[in-house]
């Protein structure tokens, strides 16, 4: 028989360790996909964009940048950040996400029939009526996952050196054939915007990529750096950037 009280040889230790790294993991789960479900809230129902959302907010056309399920988005050739069109770095970032036809009526009714029922209980009282307002949410949930599926956003962004460590994942929402996207600073939607106009206009060149307006004689940017993001998975750090080469140092 083992002596009760002889010291464990830290068992306890990695089983608290691993549980609080699977409440982190969980975490780190949830925060991404409650951050994409009110941005998926704010394109269905645009009351509730605010003004700097409407100012980064571009909109792209399936029939313009989607090929089969994959979208393909090349922004303006300047830093997401302080707008700089010289010595540039590109990256090019790749996204799972869901996208959702008839949302707005589906969220409305089970928003409107969990309000009706809550209404009633409020009224007459009954663990019935609410049962039946926690019900419609679920319902509106479980019609929201039947009325979509996954597509992939590809979108090329570019940062020059300074601010490449700091860039962020521009938001994005699919909703009945569009792309919204929420992009981290007014310069860069201003031209995203402008170049989209131009090319709609016919005014840019043919372009199979979509979205790429910009002249030849700004220098294809140095390096090249690939992320990608699964869908419902954590978000993982931008790449570490290489080092820049200058052209007067080459030798
Ligand atoms: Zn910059």
């Amino acid at each position: 028989m083992a002596e009760p009280d002889r010291e464990p040889i830290a068992p306890a230790a990695p089983s608290a360790g691993s549980a609080r790294r699977n409440i982190e993991l969980a975490q780190a789960r949830l925060r991404p996909m409650t951050r994409q479900a009110w941005q998926n809230l704010k394109i269905w129902i645009p009351f509730l964009l605010n003004r700097t959302d409407r100012a980064r907010q571009v909109i792209y056309h399936a029939r313009e940048q989607r090929e089969g399920f994959v979208w393909r988005v090349q922004l303006p050739a300047q830093c997401w950040q302080c707008g700089a069109e010289a010595e540039l770095l590109t990256r090019e970032i790749e996204v799972d996400l869901r996208s959702f036809e008839q949302a707005l009526a589906i969220v409305a009714g089970a928003a409107g029939s969990a309000l009706f029922f809550m209404f009633l209980a409020s009224l007459f009282g009954g663990k019935l009526l609410w049962v039946l307002a926690l019900v419609s949410v679920g319902a509106g949930v479980a019609l929201l996952l039947l009325k979509s599926w996954t597509e992939t956003v590809c979108v090329q962004m570019s940062t020059c050196r300074e601010h490449a460590e700091q860039m962020r994942l521009p938001g994005m929402v699919l909703d009945q054939n569009e792309l919204h996207l929420f992009l981290p600073s007014d310069s860069l939607a201003g031209a995203a915007r402008g170049e989209l106009r131009a090319t709609r206009l016919g005014r840019g060149r043919a372009l199979p990529g979509g979205g790429r307006g910009v002249e030849s004689d700004v220098e294809p940017p140095p390096e090249h750096v690939k992320y990608r993001q699964a869908f419902g998975a954590p978000p993982a750090p931008l790449p570490e950037l290489p080092p820049i080469r200058l052209a007067d140092d080459e030798e």
